[in-house]
């Protein structure tokens, strides 16, 4: 098996399953008892929220634990946009128009309780700059929204010019961090921004497990309780912890920041090496997305020519796994949102990219392979529908 699609999710890392196992076979009390059984798994949660916030450079306080990023993405730009309308600051949100559908669709959701967004689209070199931001900025603002990290094409954008900006102008800066915890280097305390979020499953950490860091220093922002109950999270989240979980992802991302250089500096080495064997074999493409900020385990590439659906199915009957677009929307292969923010009016662009996503077990032998099936693929000696598999 090749898996190429690590922005999709990743293999829960071996350390972590042994983490989790421990945790559900050992500690299986509720961290609100109060017997000794109880008592231990509070303790361990308070460790385990104590070192995330140490891994982020954060306070353990503006630390909330939730079931992902789509839940703490909801969670922090609802509860935001709805206080600052309370407050009559204003009902207007500048977001991108490349964001994850657990932002899009949130704020397309504000737009039907009478929020106006503006979606910033991405200048001609692919980039997204706060001097767009600034321009779509009216005294009707309340925050700004922007991810760190595009999950389907890897570019960058500037959040910490964004954070400095947005913290000038007063208001609240909700960042998406999923694709760049773990992965790319980022300074999360000098990140001026109210609130940001995580998902363990894109640090080789399991599904369902996420966080929020939301910190109150723009009286403009304010957190709202997302589930009312017994009163965990602080009386923010109630529900009983899925303490094993909380664990495993702490320890991933333990693991993450640990080889986060030698990960990236490997990253860099698989890209150069991806595309020089693309340009070897004379395969043709274009790189999608900002040419010059991007980082090196997202690759999204436009195979000119080549329907990326049936390219999906031809590389699943080889053993190699890549999407095209967005995985994380339901299983769909429909035309990327995302590309067509970036190309207007290259239609074809849309249906004929893949994305091939590298995690730290990816090695050149699974880019050999990938290659080799791309290259029966694309130099037609696989039938789709008679393949010699
Ligand atoms: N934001 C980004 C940028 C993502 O890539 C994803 C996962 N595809 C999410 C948010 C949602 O994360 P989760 O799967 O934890 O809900």
């Amino acid at each position: 098996m090749v898996y190429l699609d690590n922005a999709a999710t990743t293999p829960v890392h071996p350390t972590v399953v042994q983490v989790i196992q421990d945790a559900l076979i050992n500690d299986f009390g509720n961290p609100s008892s109060t017997y000794r059984i109880g008592k231990s798994v509070k303790h361990a949660l308070i460790q385990a929220r104590k070192q995330l916030a140490e891994l982020l450079n954060v306070s353990e306080t503006d630390v909330y634990f939730t079931s992902g990023a789509t839940e703490a993405n909801n969670w922090a730009i609802i509860a935001q946009a709805n206080k600052s309308r309370e407050f009559g600051e204003g009902h207007h949100i500048v977001t991108t128009a490349i964001e994850h559908p657990s932002v899009t669709n949130v704020t397309k959701y504000l737009e039907t309780q009478g929020f106006d967004v503006t979606y910033i689209q991405p200048n001609e070199e692919g980039e997204i700059t706060v001097q767009q931001f600034l321009e779509a900025t009216t005294d009707k603002t309340i925050g700004w929204i922007a991810m760190a990290v595009n999950n389907e094409v890897g570019s960058i954008l500037p959040v910490q010019e964004l954070g400095e900006a947005a913290y000038e102008q007063k208001l609240w800066f909700h960042v998406d961090t999923v694709q760049a915890l773990g992965h790319l280097e980022l300074d999360y305390q000098a990140l001026k921004c109210t609130s940001f979020v995580g998902s363990a499953h894109k640090f080789n950490g399991p599904k369902g497990i996420g966080f929020l860091v939301y910190r109150t220093y723009q009286e403009h922002n304010h957190l709202e309780p997302l589930l009312h109950g017994g009163g965990q999270e602080g009386k923010m989240r109630s529900g009983t912890e899925n303490v094993p979980y909380i664990l495993g992802m702490v320890k991933a991302l333990e693991l993450a920041k640990k080889d986060i250089t030698s990960n990236f500096e490997k990253f860099e080495e698989l890209q150069a090496y991806l595309l020089t064997s693309l340009d070897s074999i004379g395969i043709s493409y274009e790189i999608n997305g900002d040419q010059k900020n991007r980082v090196p385990y997202i690759n999204n590439l436009w195979f000119n020519g080549n329907i990326a659906s049936q390219m999906l199915i031809k590389m699943d009957l080889d053993g190699v796994y890549i999407s095209a677009g967005s995985a994380c929307s339901a299983g769909s292969l429909t035309e990327s949102e995302i590309l067509k923010a970036y190309y207007p009016n290259q239609s074809e662009r849309w249906s004929q990219s893949l994305r091939i996503s590298f995690g730290y077990q990816t090695t050149k032998a699974d880019i050999d392979q990938f290659i080799h099936t791309l290259e029966k693929i694309t130099k037609g000696k696989i039938d789709l529908w008679h393949s010699n598999k």
